[in-house]
């Protein structure tokens, strides 16, 4: 039996991530569940994994959660707060961590996995834009095991030879091939942009993703923010990544070869895939999704994406170009700007606009220690609430 600490149990990954667990009770225990502040859903989840431990990051529904949890199942040890996170992401006991808490939060707890030398499936793609160089070194010092969860990597994962952490050159890799769909708004005129409603925006046209990353599809911020992370992944720069627009969201990345062969990576869009892949890594096991009906596909489309429509997309290149703590800073603009936007407080167009002078006013360091990340994050943060204020809606 192997143990695991789902981080970020109650999202839309960890609940994927259970679906899967539950299909396969005979290999994998569930260790640990964590949440920020949903404790109905943690503690539906509790009753039906039975974890060691369940940890709020919120400290009052982590009380609230204790008193229900002790009539019900008065074995289960709750937590509270980013110790308790960090705690259940090192346990001995959990030999696997899913790493699906959103945004920067997911930050130290992500770390805390790859230091301890767990097999971390990271689907915490913020954590990775933020700390590249230091996460990827707490990696190797500590020999853990980084699975990539998003879609893409881990398709680019499967077409990878096993050896690429060698460099594309001595491999033979020519260039990845990192698909997008696009999000809602891949065609619809820009001037009608300004009145994109939240609701709108976080209605993806294939995936069903938390709210943060659907907008970010929307913006194609993601995309961005899934350059970064494949340079970190696979030890490359952005010069050999090219973004495709496919709108079908059936091949999930690809794999250019210098003899000519592009390998792709198929399927339906559903994540039980790549979270199944990662846990039965370098095996195979049923996920639950369906066989893909290349018949009922019939064609796919690319074409390049128009950084005029898509901003962030720019925004998010430079950034890593930048290098040091631009990212984080970048990372930090978004996720105040998307915050702002999902309460109405800014336009959907103000979001790059928001991200551009943050990462205009801010200064970047080269020293990527963590406390040199956490105190760029949070200036970046107070600066792009200055900037929310700035471009805000008046009513
Ligand atoms: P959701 O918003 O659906 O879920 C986020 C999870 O993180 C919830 O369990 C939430 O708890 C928890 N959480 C939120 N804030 C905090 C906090 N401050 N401290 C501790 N825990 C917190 O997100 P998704 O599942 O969509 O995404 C999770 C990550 O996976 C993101 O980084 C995203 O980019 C990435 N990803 C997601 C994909 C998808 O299909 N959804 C695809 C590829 C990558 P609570 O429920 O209590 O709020």
């Amino acid at each position: 039996m192997i143990g695991i600490t789902v981080l970020g149990a109650t999202g839309s990954i960890g609940r994927s991530t259970l679906d899967v667990l539950g299909r396969h009770r005979d290999r994998y225990r569930v260790v640990a569940l964590t949440a920020n502040s949903q404790v109905d859903k943690l503690y539906e989840q509790c009753l039906e994994h039975r974890p060691h431990y369940a940890v709020m990051a919120d400290a009052d529904a982590a009380q609230r959660l204790a008193e229900r949890l002790h009539a019900a199942a008065p074995e289960i040890a709750v937590l509270a707060g980013m110790e308790g996170l960090e705690q259940v992401a090192a346990l001995p006991e959990a030999e696997y961590v899913m790493a699906a808490i959103v945004g920067a939060a997911g930050l130290k707890p992500t770390l805390a996995a790859a230091r301890a030398g767990k097999r971390v499936l990271l689907a915490n793609k913020e954590a990775l834009v933020m700390s590249g160089r230091l996460f990827m070194e707490a990696v190797q010092q500590n020999n853990a095991v980084l699975l990539p969860i998003d879609s893409e990597h881990n398709a680019i994962f499967q077409c990878m030879p096993t050896d690429f952490a060698r460099g594309f050159e001595r491999v033979g890799v020519r260039r990845i091939l990192l698909t997008a769909s696009g999000g809602p708004f891949r065609t619809t005129p820009l001037d009608q942009l300004i009145s994109v409603t939240p609701e709108q925006a976080v209605a993806h046209p294939n995936w069903s993703m938390g709210r943060k990353i659907s907008v970010d599809s929307a913006t194609m911020m993601n995309k961005g923010l899934e350059v970064i992370e494949a340079c970190w992944l696979f030890n490359t720069t952005p010069a050999q990544i090219q973004v495709v627009l496919h709108p079908q969201s059936v091949i999930h990345s690809m794999v250019e070869y210098v003899d000519g062969s592009v390998l792709a990576q198929l399927g339906n869009p559903d994540m039980r895939t790549p979270i199944a892949h990662a846990l039965a890594w370098p095996e195979r096991m049923d996920s639950g999704v369906s066989s893909l009906d290349i018949f009922s596909v019939a064609r796919l489309d690319f074409t390049v994406p128009d950084l005029n429509r898509f901003p962030c997309l720019r925004l998010a290149v430079e950034a890593m170009l930048a290098g040091g703590t631009s990212s984080a800073i970048l990372n930090a603009a978004n996720e105040v700007a998307v915050e702002a936007f999902l309460q109405r407080r800014i336009a959907y167009t103000a979001i790059p606009r928001v991200i551009e002078s943050v990462l205009t006013e801010s200064v970047a360091h080269s020293a990527e220690t963590l406390e040199q990340i956490l105190a760029d994050d949070a200036a970046a943060r107070a600066a792009a609430e200055r900037q929310v204020i700035l471009h805000g809606v008046t009513h």
